[in-house]
């Protein structure tokens, strides 16, 4: 049988790993070392597991959509991430991180951010556990993402404006990493998703999985079974979709179905559709998939979902594309649209753009009526209003020509 789980040298297949400067050795080694011992311990799962019962507000419901069943021809149900704390799942990530900081004896945090999501979720816990925080961020990502800067400001977090480079996320995490060679003792990087050097991608999944472990006790409940037939995530970096399928991906009754972001189309030249045009390549500490033109320069990815908008992807995630255990869709900005239309008109649930991907993802495959399908909905909408107030026109027309799709509920 395939394995899909990390090697003892922190590969997913050819892809993860650790390429990472040499200043950086001790620290990653001593997170290596740790992160294990830590997450097994009694103390860490009743800390954690207390705090995402109090704190998040876990486990999530999983909610068998009418609406959605009846579209697709199967059983829809949605893991509502979105109705955490803070509003997605990141915060699981950022719990359980500083958890870990601190068993290590580390007193101080640092965080890159792209669109702020992750800076939130870290600026959150660090004022939880009364650690300092700083973020870094790019100038260009500060000015489109006003809210969420005064959100870490206000939690108390400091939040660096990085001007090199395109001033956004890429070079937002550079400097992360050189405050990280320049503090090695006492400072504990919280990285987002599931990229980045070994242990990273593999400690990320594992904080994670809680979501695909609540999905199995629900689905035991519901359905008397505790496997879907299918599981479908987004995949920015990949952390709620590792999350979800983690503890599925040996059970090959269970098909995967990732959606990343096609943008404007795959061909379109402004696209995050890594997977679909991505070549090997090193990234943030890992080797993995990312988009890049023939000198390796690492090209600008683009997405209407400012969580999916990542040149590369977590290694598990390259691996298991390469093997054919999951497929990937490219979903593009207009179908996601459409679908975040749709289920706030059918659910009266608002995702967030990058969620909308996943559910746009169902009309890419075909299922029979016994399915149960899950879709974990990693977020809220209203981060994204902005963007769904200007589109409300187009798409509203848009509805009504798809409306008789559907049975209202009164019919
Ligand atoms: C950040 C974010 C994502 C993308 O990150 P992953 O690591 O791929 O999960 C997806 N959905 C929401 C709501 C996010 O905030």
């Amino acid at each position: 049988m395939q394995d899909y789980v990390i090697d003892e040298n922190g590969y997913y297949g050819e892809f993860g790993g650790a390429y990472i400067p040499e200043i950086l050795h001790k620290c990653v080694k001593e997170l290596e070392e740790a992160y294990l011992r830590i997450i097994d311990s009694p103390k860490f799962q009743r800390d954690f597991d207390q705090l995402l019962c109090d704190y998040v507000g876990r486990p999530s419901p999983l909610y068998h959509s009418p609406q959605l069943s009846e579209r697709y021809g199967c059983k829809v149900y949605l893991k509502r991430e979105d109705l955490n704390h803070t509003g997605a799942h990141k915060i699981n990530n950022t719990i359980g991180q500083i958890l870990i900081a601190r068993e290590m004896g580390k007193t101080r945090i640092i965080a890159e951010t792209g669109a702020g999501q992750h800076g939130v979720a870290t600026a959150t816990v660090c004022a939880l556990m009364q650690m300092p925080c700083t973020v870094y961020m790019g100038k260009t990502d500060m000015e489109r993402q006003r809210v969420n800067v005064k959100k870490m400001e206000m939690l108390g977090a400091t939040v660096r404006e990085v001007i090199s480079g395109n001033m956004t996320l890429k070079d937002a995490t550079n400097d992360a990493i050189r405050d990280w060679c320049s503090n090695p003792t006492d400072t504990h990087y919280i990285i987002g998703s599931v990229v980045g050097p070994h242990p990273y991608p593999d400690m990320v999944t594992r904080l994670q999985s809680v979501i695909g472990k609540e999905i199995k006790l629900q689905l035991l409940e519901k359905e008397g079974r505790e496997y879907p037939d299918y599981l479908v995530a987004c995949v920015g970096g990949g952390s709620n979709a590792a999350g979800t399928i983690h503890d599925f991906l040996d059970n090959d009754k269970v098909q995967i179905l990732l959606a990343e972001a096609g943008g404007k189309g795959v061909e379109s030249g402004e696209t995050a559709a890594t997977i679909h045009l991505g070549s090997v390549g090193v990234l943030h500490g890992c080797k993995t998939l990312l988009m890049q033109n023939e000198d390796g320069q690492v090209t600008e990815p683009y997405s209407i979902s400012a969580g999916l908008d990542y040149p590369g992807i977590g290694p598990v995630h390259a691996h298991l594309a390469r093997t054919e255990r999951a497929r990937v869709v490219a979903v593009d900005d207009e179908e996601a649209l459409r679908a975040a239309f749709e289920l706030t008109r059918r659910e009266g649930i608002i995702p967030a753009l990058e969620s909308a991907h996943a559910l746009a993802a169902l009309e890419k495959a075909a299922f029979s009526t016994d399915d149960i399908v899950v879709v974990t909905l990693s977020g809220r909408g209203d981060k994204d209003l902005e963007t769904y107030f200007k589109y409300e026109d187009q798409f509203k027309t848009k509805s009504l020509k798809t409306k008789n799709q559907f049975k209202t509920k009164d019919q």
